[in-house]
């Protein structure tokens, strides 16, 4: 990120919002907060934007310099063009969904995105859970295309910014649900707490960043139903070891390679997270299969059944 992001002046409403949840859950969730957990998120969002100082200029020198071959010119006054702006908005959001989509489908891109899921408790500390290693996992070049388009790196980047502040407030469980029409069009706290679950009928579902109907478009849309959640990952870190927390992933990838024979090395980095070529271990479309074969596709909670009261949070809060 280079200098005058707009997310540095978001930062004080993310404290302040922050502090208002923690006093909400003080009082009607204690468990959706834990010290060291909030601590350990501080720290990645820290460190994911220090790191981002250090890529930052990298990146929107390469961006520069690929600009110069692209398709449409919105001329010398590119930032005059009012309707570019919502329009490069929309196109960046459903190059986001892509660029989601594949980090948590192909290992290499899931290690670092890993580090925005290892939480295990779902507050708006969770969103500042952002990864450190963003950069060497070659996740700008999801942002390419637009480039390629014509849109100034300058204002992809200051939409991009937008659309990450947008995803800030709904990582919560203060919000039940948002009016109908706005979780038809938009990305929601109901939705987005689908996507951090680790029960198997909400495994790799709901991508958006701040429209969702990219993911109704494409076929991975997951209502949100009346199912206790748990959140995290499928193998939690068990951990708040921050180097771990960081680089587990990674390192794991490290290992597998190192052992795999020859011929499937290269699989352990691009195929989905979990696969392996002895079938040791789950990917999230094993474990999801194996849900519905024993519940079978109708069962899938609250995807077509009526949501039976307007808070599902309150539903899930008795005590098992
Ligand atoms: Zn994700
Ligand atoms: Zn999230």
């Amino acid at each position: 990120m280079p200098d005058y992001s707009p997310i540095d002046f978001a930062v004080p409403f993310f404290v302040a919002l922050v502090l208002i949840e923690m006093i909400w859950a003080w009082r009607r969730r204690p468990q959706a907060y834990e010290p060291r957990d909030t601590l350990t998120s501080l720290a990645f969002g820290l460190g994911s934007s220090a790191a981002g100082l250090l890529t930052g200029a990298a990146v929107l020198a390469l961006s520069l310099w690929l600009y110069q071959f692209r398709l449409f010119d919105f001329g010398a006054e590119w930032w005059m063009v009012w309707w570019a702006w919502p329009l490069c908005f929309v196109l960046d959001d459903l190059g986001y969904y892509w660029f989601h989509r594949c980090a948590h489908r192909v290992r290499w891109f899931w290690a670092s995105h890993v580090n925005h899921h290892s939480s295990q408790h779902y507050n708006l500390s969770t969103a500042l859970r952002q990864s450190w290693t963003g950069f060497f996992a070659l996740s700008f070049i999801f942002r390419i295309p637009l480039t390629l388009l014509g849109f100034h790196p300058a204002m992809i980047l200051f939409v991009g910014a937008f659309n990450l502040i947008y995803q800030f407030w709904i990582h919560t469980e203060a919000i039940g649900r948002m009016p109908r029409w706005f979780e038809a069009v938009m990305n929601t706290p109901s939705h987005h707490r689908v996507h951090h679950a680790t029960n198997p009928i909400y495994l790799d579902r709901n991508y958006a960043g701040t429209f969702i109907v990219w993911d109704r478009l494409f076929g991975t849309f997951q209502q949100e139903g009346t199912e206790r959640i748990r959140y995290g990952i499928v193998r939690q870190l068990g951990t708040f070891n921050l180097f771990w927390a960081v680089f587990h992933e990674w390192i794991g990838i490290a290992q597998d390679v190192w052992r795999a024979p020859w011929r499937h090395k290269l699989s352990y980095i691009w195929r989905p997270p979990g696969w392996t070529h002895d079938g040791s271990r789950d990917t999230s479309d094993m474990i999801r299969a194996r849900w519905l074969e024993r519940h079978g596709e109708t069962a899938t909670d609250g995807a077509e059944k009526p949501v039976p009261n307007d808070n599902p949070i309150a539903g899930r809060e008795k005590p098992a």
